[in-house]
């Protein structure tokens, strides 16, 4: 299979191109070779976004934006197979989390088509002002233009449609930069959109390297929003670079998750097992810091060692297998190194921290230290940390010291205690009763501190992708 970039429709993937190659993470077998584009095809699907944008998309009515989307999610549901396996293929992700990947990219769509027809303004009381008397004020949510949507590897469908399902709601074009490493998943969403009848040279693909490509998008005069899902290092060159355009960034965390004295482990016990290590951590919302109250501690980790150690390791293309590869040898070899740096200092690997190739086993460590990269740092594998506290105060105070702030999760059945921890904690989102690591589809979004800047979640992006325009009518007779 060999596929390239799609500018109004058309794809870029002639023989003479710079090739790279996609490899499954768990066996090395190519999925594909992914014909690269170049600055000039970059421009290219700018001006065509551009162009798009003030012939047609701009003026098209919200009720068939609407349909366009919610046939775009019946679609999905018709190819969610061949979207799950290619997700398994290109990221080595469990073919149970890539079935589920799809169905909320399914419902994505699904919001988006309904947030398409509920875009309102506002009335302004213009008589509120002195001299205001006689006049009518309104606002209009506007679409803003050209999108740029960089995304991440790790939800290649569903993180990219949480931009463009926004995007096309609220009357935008799209130029759209996929992860290198998952570029089919894209290539494929692009085609589904038109498909759907969305016109071509509103949703463009650029398929080319980060910097290569990615940095000369954000910087585009003619790009009126970046919308990025990603690192924190590049999400700071991202920000630097875009100049003043509109910007939303998704990017990294270290989540904690807290579980007072009052809780029965059982069901937090098997939630937190697919919170650490689901798609092998490699999620932003991923289950990082464990922190137990030292009443339950040992209890807890005895059975969470016991039901971590009975996760299906293996082909991530097996119905059955809970846990498979990195998404390459290197970020494993960078993971284990992380993991061998804190046992160094004093930390205890309880369970896992062997590598095998793509595989890094799914590892637990205690008496870890505040500065050690496994706590300081987005760790994004499959390593967990369990940490004992005392008081509520002192487990405020650690899940507080971090550069990141996105989700964490409460565990308490003290009601009073949880939504005070709740607002206590500096964080984008919280959960009680429920770990970090769980996210819908409809709710807002979004880091505090280094873990971003805005909000997803489809009414929130649609938001983020309009401008709220004023238009004033002056109504004292003299003037009409
Ligand atoms: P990444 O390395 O930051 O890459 C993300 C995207 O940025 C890719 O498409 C990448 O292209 C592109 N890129 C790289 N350099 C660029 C530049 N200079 N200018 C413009 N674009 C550039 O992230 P990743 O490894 O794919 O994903 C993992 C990260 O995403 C983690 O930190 C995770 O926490 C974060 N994440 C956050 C959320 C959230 O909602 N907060 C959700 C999922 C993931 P190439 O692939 O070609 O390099």
């Amino acid at each position: 299979m060999r596929i390239g970039s799609i500018i109004n429709g058309q794809e870029y993937n002639e023989a003479n191109r710079k090739t790279l190659a996609v490899h499954n993470p768990y066996n090395q077998e190519k999925v594909a070779d992914v014909a690269l584009a170049t600055v000039n095809d970059l421009h290219q699907a700018v001006d065509q976004c551009y162009e798009t944008f003030h012939q047609t998309m701009k003026k098209m009515p919200a009720y068939q934006r609407s349909d366009i989307l919610l046939k775009a999610a019946r679609l999905l549901e018709e190819r969610k197979e061949d979207f799950a396996e290619t997700i398994v293929k290109e990221a080595g992700k469990p073919l149970k989390y890539s079935r589920g990947e799809v169905d909320r990219a399914v419902q994505v769509l699904r919001f988006a088509s309904e947030s398409a027809k509920h875009i309102y303004s506002e009335v302004i009381p213009l008589d509120a002002a002195i001299g205001g008397e006689n006049r009518l004020g309104f606002t209009k949510r506007i679409p803003l233009g050209v999108v740029a949507a960089i995304t991440p590897f790790n939800f290649p469908l569903n993180l990219s449609l949480h931009k463009i399902a926004p995007a096309i709601a609220a009357g935008n074009t799209l130029v759209f930069k996929p992860a290198e490493k998952t570029p089919i998943s894209a290539y494929m969403l692009v085609k589904l959109l038109h498909d759907a009848g969305l016109p071509k040279g509103a949703l463009n693909l650029v398929m080319g390297e980060g910097g290569e490509i990615g940095d000369p998008l954000v910087k585009h005069e003619k790009v009126h929003k970046v919308t990025f899902t990603g690192s924190l290092p590049v999400g700071k060159e991202i920000r630097k670079n875009a100049g003043f355009k509109k910007i939303t960034l998704e990017l990294g965390s270290n989540s904690p998750n807290i579980i007072f004295d009052d809780v029965d482990i059982d069901h937090v016990v098997a939630d937190l097992v697919k919170g650490a290590f689901a798609f092998s951590g490699q999620v932003c919302i991923s289950a990082q810091r464990i922190y137990v109250h030292k009443s339950l501690y040992d209890s807890f980790l005895m059975a969470y060692i016991k039901k971590t150690e009975a996760l299906v390791v293996g082909d991530p293309m097996n119905e059955e297998t809970d846990f498979g590869p990195m998404i390459n040898e290197e970020e494993a070899k960078r993971a284990k190194l992380w993991i061998d740096d804190a046992a160094s200092k004093g930390a205890t690997i309880e369970t896992g921290g062997e590598r095998r190739g793509t595989i890094l086993k799914p590892t637990i460590m205690t008496n870890v230290k505040d500065d050690m990269k496994i706590i300081a740092e987005e760790v994004f594998a499959p390593i967990v940390s369990v940490i004992p506290f005392e008081t509520e105060e002192e487990v405020v105070k650690e899940s507080n010291d971090s550069i990141y702030g996105l989700q964490a999760g409460v565990f308490t059945k003290d009601i009073n205690r949880a939504l005070r921890v709740a607002d206590q904690l500096e964080m984008g989102g919280v959960w009680i009763n429920e770990i970090s690591t769980y996210r819908q589809d409809n709710h807002p979004y979004g880091g505090v501190k280094q873990s971003g800047i805005g909000r997803e979640g489809v009414k929130y992006a649609v938001e983020d992708m309009t401008e709220e325009k004023f238009i004033g009518i002056n109504l004292n007779e003299e003037r009409s």
